[in-house]
């Protein structure tokens, strides 16, 4: 018996693709409702075709342009040439586990992971036993915690309201300098979810946002949620147990999403067991770490750097690579920007002071 704990993007996909080898597969979900709270704005780049379909039930809308703004309000506007999606995190989350529950996965709602003993866990207060136990939990995951798999774990808070507003609804709109960077996604041309992502102060930050796009907008719902910095020394394998997704820092540190990451390293797990750790820092840790040295040059930009930085985006030749290569893969990304303006070379020193 093989049981993942928690039933988000990580653990269902992971679900479905063992239950597809028809493993014996069980999923214990702390919460009555699978993908509720959500915590999430739910942009997904078109890499998340790659994995599963995309379905019209979670569907919310479909993004083809983005701005971005400068401090000084100078804005870069860019036209990607494959739509990024935008889901409804509860239909997204419900739509994997019904495709796993279709393979023969066993869900178990309401049914929280309280520790473990080697191969016995507790859940709910019952001792169950397991062959192997997967932490997909989330960023403050038990697994990871009850099995000395916690390392050196830090954390930036996602702050974002869903609220009424005028926008363009194929248009996603980006600051950098509030917080980390702020963020407008448009659900339709009225509805739109605004947030920020920081290390301190996230109201502060989101009310800034809020003060600069939407001053009067009506709020519809509220959705904060701690996100994980990707760390390369997280151990995700020890004995039978393993992590993935947020439960072991698997989010781009570049714009702080980890569900096509999740499910990628879901894909790894899945195919070979055995050998998960070294395969998944090969092929997911390696964008991961890239992102997380992006992030931390991005973090030492003053602001005249970032309206210069974005000045030098606007030219044709590189605005080209942002409106067609893959985001998800800053290995290639990078190269293809610097082959296209060789003076963005002089940002690198920021990798290092
Ligand atoms: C404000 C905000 C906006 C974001 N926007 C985006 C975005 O646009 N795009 C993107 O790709 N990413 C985004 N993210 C990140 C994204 O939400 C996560 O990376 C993603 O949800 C990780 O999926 P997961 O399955 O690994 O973990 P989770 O989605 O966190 O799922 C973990 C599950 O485990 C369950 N669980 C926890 N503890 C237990 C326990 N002890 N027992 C049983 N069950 C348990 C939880 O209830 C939960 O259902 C955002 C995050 C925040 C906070």
């Amino acid at each position: 018996m093989i049981s993942i704990i928690g039933a988000g993007p990580s653990g269902n996909y992971l679900a479905y693709l063992l239950a597809k080898q028809n493993k014996n597969v069980h999923v214990y979900e702390d919460h009555k409702v699978i993908g509720a709270p959500i915590q999430c704005t739910g942009i997904i780049t078109p890499e998340l075709e790659t994995l599963i379909p995309i379905k019209k039930k979670f569907l919310t809308n479909k993004i083809n342009q983005a701005k971005i703004y400068s401090p000084n309000g100078n804005a870069l506007h860019v036209r990607f040439q494959k739509e990024d999606v935008i889901v409804n995190r509860t239909k997204f989350d419900s739509c994997i586990a019904d495709m796993a529950k279709k393979a023969g996965a066993k869900y178990h709602l309401g049914s929280r992971f309280e520790d473990n003993v080697g191969k016995k866990m507790k859940i709910n207060g019952k001792i169950i036993k397991t062959d192997a136990l997967i932490g997909a939990d989330g960023p403050f995951s038990r697994v990871a915690k009850s099995n000395g798999m916690w390392c050196d774990r830090q954390f930036v808070t996602g702050n974002q309201v869903t609220v009424e507003v005028d926008c363009d609804p194929k248009l996603v709109e980006f600051w950098v300098g509030i917080g980390l960077f702020g963020w407008l996604v448009p659900e339709n041309e009225s509805i739109a979810r605004v947030g920020i992502v920081s290390y301190v102060h996230p109201e502060l930050y989101l009310k800034k946002l809020i003060d600069k796009r939407c001053p009067k907008a009506k709020v519809l719902s509220k959705e904060p949620g701690a996100i994980p910095i990707y760390n390369p020394k997280q151990i995700l394998q020890k004995d039978s147990v393993y992590l993935i997704g947020d439960a072991a820092t698997q989010v781009k540190a570049t714009s702080y999403g980890g569900i096509v990451h999740g499910m990628k390293a879901a894909a790894v797990l899945a195919r070979d067991m055995k050998h998960y750790q070294k395969n998944c820092r090969k092929e997911v840790g390696r964008d991961l770490y890239l992102s997380l040295l992006l992030r931390k040059a991005m973090d030492r930009f003053s602001e005249q750097e970032w309206n210069n930085l974005i000045a030098l985006f606007s030219k044709e030749k590189l605005r080209n690579v942002l409106e067609t290569k893959s985001r998800d893969y800053p290995t290639k990304f990078i190269l293809d920007l610097i082959f296209a303006e060789p003076r963005l070379l002089k940002y690198g020193r920021k990798l290092l002071f």
